[in-house]
């Protein structure tokens, strides 16, 4: 019982000293134990993931809603450019018809 225990620690590489292999880091003398911080590592990294495809998620609606407003503003703006344009063409027309005839 006790030998199992002690088998499943591991040893520091640079004090020699025991700690549990979960640990990212030797308790007493600070040593990075490599597949301890990996593990903290990518379970730190999976929170970051999470945390970017929440933020994605936000990004991509507020990209999406403003998109939409942007593509109605810009129809909005080219029936009015458009309708101007034909407006005073109509009007140049009718002025033109106008002095020729008259
Ligand atoms: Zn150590």
């Amino acid at each position: 019982m006790d030998s199992n225990s002690a088998a499943a620690k591991i040893h520091c590489v640079n004090c020699g000293g025991e700690f549990d292999p979960h640990e990212a880091k030797c308790p007493y003398c600070g040593t990075m134990y490599e597949p301890g911080a990996e593990k903290q590592y990518m379970k730190k990294l999976d929170g970051i993931r999470e945390d970017m495809e929440d933020l994605n998620g936000l990004a991509l609606s507020e990209t999406a809603t403003e998109f939409k407003s942007a593509v109605k503003s810009t129809v909005i703006a080219i029936v009015l450019i458009v309708g101007a344009i034909l407006l005073l063409a109509g009007l140049w027309y009718l002025w033109d018809f106008l002095r020729f005839y008259f």
